[in-house]
């Protein structure tokens, strides 16, 4: 028996998850499950699988949970709050495997907190590798942690990589990775209708069940752009020798282009439960719940190449990974307020881009010395574009 931290674990990837340990229960015992807010998802989830540990950062919302918990029979899991709860879990040494579904930058430290303790970590929240760059994956290899990644593409990429692949490490023979994207739900909506396009119609995506953040993030491709950065430090790749070709249907969910002609890609359909079951059972196999693909229902695949115009957002991620240091950091910062705001209807969907440009415009760009500094580029580049947001 495995045993599975689930931070985030009231999100769609932390659905996702417990469904699949579910079916594997066999396999598995729930050691933590962690929540920001929704605490009856998190009651129910905490009769279901009994963990030891369940994680509230606010202080009141884990008392409501403990009341909850505490009136029904099983009354088996301790609510702890804080922050450093998170931490606490992650690295916890009664735990084999951390899925790491928080989403944003808010998942950094119980993330390297994992890394750090050598666990198995599973990553969807591409955030923190994505503003922690180096410092996470020296952390992993430091630690002898081991780093599978749950984002589809890259997990398709990793199951695409020669035998023995560790990430982090350098692969020889490979020409360039294909990053596959839907395109998402404005891929063919002319471009000078974007601008008035509704929260309901960005979080409407076409192929995939996701959160609201993710999925307004797949509506301006910036999706796209964190994977873009994502996998250069998974795989230690630079950002020429990574390629971003759309795809509609979902179906080849990322492909390896090796020298010798030969390109490998995994198929499937769109569903998160095959790359959850795939990593937590690597380097072995295991049911996911996910139907089989059906070639006669996917005859047509197509690919095309992104339109960098019509979305900017792809266009500046190529940019600031070819800058690297502060600079993902600060444009995941300026991304995460600005959808926040286009959430909230502060913004319209076109200028998400805007403040991410303004931002990376005005800040100045220094090397990723330490976490300290991350923390502080995160903070200051959320100050600045809630200022920025103010005059838009
Ligand atoms: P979600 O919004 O559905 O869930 C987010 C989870 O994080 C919830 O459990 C929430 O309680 C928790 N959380 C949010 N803010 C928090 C905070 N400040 N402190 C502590 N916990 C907090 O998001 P999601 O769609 O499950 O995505 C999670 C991560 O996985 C994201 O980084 C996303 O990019 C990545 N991802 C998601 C998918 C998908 O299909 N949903 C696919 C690939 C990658
Ligand atoms: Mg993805």
């Amino acid at each position: 028996m495995k045993s599975v931290c689930v931070l985030g674990s009231t999100g769609s990837i932390g659905l996702s998850t417990l469904d699949v340990l579910r079916i594997n229960q066999q396999s598995y015992r729930v050691f933590a499950l962690t929540a920001n807010r929704n605490i009856d998802r998190l009651v129910e989830q905490c009769l279901e699988f009994k963990p030891c540990f369940a994680v509230v950062p606010d202080e009141q919302l884990a008392e409501q949970c403990r009341l909850k918990i505490s009136q029904s029979a099983a009354a088996a899991t301790e609510v702890i709050s804080g922050m450093e709860s998170l931490e606490f879990v992650a690295k916890h040494h009664d735990v084999d495997i951390v899925v790491a579904a928080i989403v944003g930058a808010a998942g950094l430290l119980s993330t390297l907190a994992a890394a750090q303790a050598g666990k198995k970590l599973l990553l969807a929240n591409k955030e923190a590798l994505v503003i922690s760059g180096d410092l996470l994956m020296s952390a992993v290899k430091d630690n002898n942690a081991c780093l599978l990644p749950l984002d589809s593409e890259h997990n398709a990429l990793f199951q695409c990589m020669p035998a023995g692949y560790q990430a982090g490490q350098g692969a020889a023979g490979i020409r360039k990775l294909i990053l596959t994207a839907s395109g998402g739900p404005f891929l063919n909506k002319p471009a000078a209708e974007l601008r008035n396009v509704t929260v309901e119609q960005a979080c409407a995506h076409p192929n995939w069940s996701m959160g609201r953040k993710i999925s307004v993030d797949s509506a301006t491709m910036m999706n796209k752009g964190l994977e873009l950065i994502e996998a250069s430090y998974l795989f230690a790749m630079p950002a020429d020798l990574i390629e971003v070709l759309v795809h509609p249907q979902s179906v080849v969910h990322s492909m390896v282009d090796y020298i010798d002609g030969s390109v490998l890609a995994q198929l499937g359909n769109p569903d998160m439960r095959t790359p959850i079951a795939h990593a937590l059972a690597w380097p072995e196999r295991q049911a996911s719940g996910v139907s089989p693909l059906d070639f006669m229902l996917n005859k047509q695949l197509s690919f095309a190449a992104p339109c960098y115009e019509k979305f900017p957002c792809l266009r500046l991620a190529y940019e600031v990974l070819a800058t690297k240091g502060s600079a993902p950091a600060i444009l995941n910062a300026a991304n995460e307020v600005a959808v926040e705001g286009f959430l909230n209807k502060k913004i319209r969907f076109t200028d998400i881009p805007v403040l991410i440009q303004q931002a990376l415009d005005t800040s100045s760009i220094e090397p990723l010395d330490s976490i300290d500094t991350v923390l502080r580029v995160d903070r200051v580049t959320r100050e600045l574009t809630m200022r920025n947001m103010e005059s838009i």
